[in-house]
Formats: C-alpha cells, structure tokens, sequence
C-alpha cells in the first residue's frame, strides 16, 4: 500500500476520511504504551469527529513517535503524520524528532526539572555525532545535573539502540524505573523488551502530558 507519509491535506477533511477500521491501532507504539484507543490515529479522528478539540487531545499527540507506521497500513490512505504535526502544533504540543533535530537549550533545561537518578536517556545518536564536540559537554551536563544513567559509552559516545541486542548491550548491569527515548525507533526497540516504562522524549517536554 503506497504510503503518503509526509503529504499535507486538508486538516478538517482528513479526520472526516476515517472509518474506524482500528488498523493503525494495531500497529501504533503509542497504545502499546498506552492501551488506550485515544491514544491512537483511530482514537484521536474519532475524537475529532464527534466535536473534540484538538486542546482535549494533548496528552494523546505527545504520546505519537512520528514512527509513521499508522499511515502505510491506513486503507483510507489518509496522511496521519503530517494531521498529527499540524494538530499538535494547534494544540501547543511539542512533538520531537530528535534524530535529525538536537534538543533545544530549554528543552534540556526542561528535562533537568523531569529527570532522576532511576532514568535511563537515551540519546538519538546521530544529531549528536554530527555535532559531537558541542553535544558532548551539553549531555555530560545533564547527566551530572540529574544523576540519570544515558547510552553514552567511554562516557561520551552515544551508542545507538537499533535491535534487542544492542538494547540490552546499554541496559547491561543498569536497573532503571523508565526509560527515555529522543528516537521514535528505540521507543519500539524498548518497548520490545518488555521490562520497562519507555516514554518519549516529547512526552516530558509537552506541558499537560504525562510521563
Ligand atoms: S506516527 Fe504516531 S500515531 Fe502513527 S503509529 Fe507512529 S506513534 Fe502511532
Ligand atoms: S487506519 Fe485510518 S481509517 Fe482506520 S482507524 Fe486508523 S486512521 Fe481511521
């Protein structure tokens, strides 16, 4: 099925086009986390069509990875990622793509004021590679301003979290209570797991969503 990831559309018609098929529920990381329909493409237009506003959804939107699985497998072909973008950015909800995007300084300050010494963070690997020397001292920071345990190895190298193997390589001899994910693809690889709270990083960063 041809993906339409990306596409913009018209935001009101968008969320008419669904019929309550449930398929992107089946594969949303979000109510993986969440097994809550709400939390979901499904959840959200259903919301929309019977007279929610995009503000009743906020904790909904920052739950979404921008994985984009929900938009290859939706029959209505509707363009799911760019409807949440726009409704999130309507509802003042920040949804981060770390991956390409380093955090912001107040994002960081942000996290500071949500971090403990129990969470695992898990750092996106390639927006901080590229800018290492700069992102080397601000994630050092962190870590030593809330005590929380991060995938950087010799201190400083942020290793990436791509399979069960390399995830368990980076929980190897740590007992965290959650874990953060900046990348929308680690959030399904700890999901996998199994063991462990994953949240992502947005989920803390949006005032009014919880984490
Ligand atoms: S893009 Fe968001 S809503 Fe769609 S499957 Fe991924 S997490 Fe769920
Ligand atoms: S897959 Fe598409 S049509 Fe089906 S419930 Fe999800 S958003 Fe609606």
């Amino acid at each position: 099925m041809k993906s339409t990831f990306g596409k913009t559309a018209g935001y009101a018609t968008g969320y008419a086009q669904c019929s309550g098929c449930g398929l992107c529920q089946l594969v949303c990381p979000a109510w993986r986390t969440h097994r809550d329909v709400l939390f979901t493409p499904h959840g959200r237009a259903k919301s929309m069509q019977h007279g929610a506003a995009v503000t009743d959804l906020v904790e909904s939107l920052a739950s979404c990875t921008v994985c984009g699985a929900c938009e290859a497998v939706c029959p209505e072909r509707m363009p799911l990622v760019a409807l949440t973008l726009k409704s999130a950015k309507e509802a003042g909800v920040l949804i981060v793509d770390a991956e390409t995007t380093p955090l912001s300084d107040a994002h960081l300050q942000t996290l500071r004021q949500q971090l403990g010494a129990d969470d695992l963070y898990v750092i996106a690997p390639r927006a901080y590679h590229r800018d290492y020397e700069r992102q080397v001292l601000r994630y050092a920071a962190l870590r030593r301003d809330t005590g929380c345990m991060t995938n950087l190895d010799l201190q400083r190298i942020a290793i990436p979290a791509d399979t069960a193997y390399q995830a368990r390589w980076i929980l190897q001899g740590r007992s965290p209570q959650r874990i953060i994910v900046e990348r929308a693809s680690d959030h399904a690889v700890f999901t996998a797991l199994g063991n462990w709270p994953v949240r992502h990083v947005a989920e803390l960063l949006t005032p009014g969503a919880h984490a």
